[in-house]
């Protein structure tokens, strides 16, 4: 990898940032297309101060994560429609000084999804109401999904659900609802705690396809006990690449390398203890 003047920086800032695969996965894909460009993971609790280096220093393109993703909102130039109606900015692209909020977990998401089935007019249920839920709860409205929320807390849960229109079932009664498409967007059963899951057994049946959010384990808990019921499922690996791919489309303008970039996560995970 060059480094010099004209290196272009990009970055993830958010808080921890301990188990990003995102550094990875984006300077793959700057070296696969042979730019001069240059990921870096920026630990910090202090958003502001990170926007104001963004301008100062021209730095490129930043990821957005936790615990950044809302709060980030008022301290931009401008934000897309989608990452305005989600409440959450993942991506920001600097513009010649103009710095842009956009929210690409939404497309990632759905793009994973739709590799499987389409989920225009079937019925999902979608675990959790946090920012991930917010992005894909979005998108499977956008596509006319007919779509149920639950969630730990119900005021939260009910929050979502009325900004969705949509019902909210109580976590304790999601065994009664038998969806076509059941999605997990919580962080229970992510690393290091993966032997925990949100939901019993008694939910999965054969033909539903279930979809989790978390890609660290790629095979979690969760998507074990659906594979033991006999439902297709999908990892929060594509929706990971998808929503990093176009980051790298918003940031370069050009296609991103996805085989690569999939190709070098999957090799950072496999190394994980
Ligand atoms: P978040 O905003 O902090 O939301 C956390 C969610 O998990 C809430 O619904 C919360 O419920 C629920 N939760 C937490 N602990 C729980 C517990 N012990 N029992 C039941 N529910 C619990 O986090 P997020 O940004 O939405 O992220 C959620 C997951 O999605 C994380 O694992 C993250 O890594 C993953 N993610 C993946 C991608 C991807 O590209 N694949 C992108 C974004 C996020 P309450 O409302 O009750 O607290």
């Amino acid at each position: 990898m060059r480094i010099d003047p004209k290196t272009a920086v990009y970055g993830i800032v958010g808080y921890p940032l301990a188990h990003t695969q995102s550094p990875a996965m984006h300077n793959a894909a700057f070296l696969r297309t042979h730019m001069n460009a240059v990921y870096l993971a920026f630990e910090t609790r202090d958003i502001d101060g990170c926007l104001q280096g963004m301008r100062g220093l021209g730095i490129k393109g930043l990821s957005i994560t936790i615990p950044h993703k809302s709060t980030v909102i008022p301290l931009l130039d401008k934000v897309d429609d989608l990452a305005l109606n989600i409440g959450a900015v993942n991506t920001i692209v600097n513009q010649e000084g103009s710095l842009v909020g956009y929210n690409t977990d939404a497309t990632g998401a759905l793009m994973a999804l739709t590799e499987k089935i389409d989920p225009a007019g079937r019925n999902c249920l979608l675990i959790g109401a946090g920012g991930a839920a917010r992005a894909i709860g979005f998108a499977l409205t956008q596509q006319e999904a007919r779509l149920s929320i639950t969630n730990r807390s119900v005021a939260r849960g009910e929050l979502l659900a009325r900004a969705l229109t949509c019902p909210f079932i109580p976590l304790e009664r999601v065994k009664a609802v038998h969806p076509e498409i059941l999605i997990h967007a919580t962080s229970v059963g992510m690393y290091p705690r993966e032997e925990e899951c949100v939901v019993t057994p008694a939910i999965f049946q054969k033909e539903m396809v279930v979809m989790d959010a978390i890609y660290n384990p790629l095979n979690t808990r969760f998507l074990r006990l659906a594979a033991k019921q006999g439902c297709t499922t999908i990892s929060g690996l594509g929706m990971f690449i998808y929503q990093g791919a176009e980051q790298f489309r918003l940031w370069t303008g050009l296609t991103a390398p996805v085989i690569t970039m999939k190709k070098a996560v999957e090799q950072v995970l496999g190394s994980l203890p």
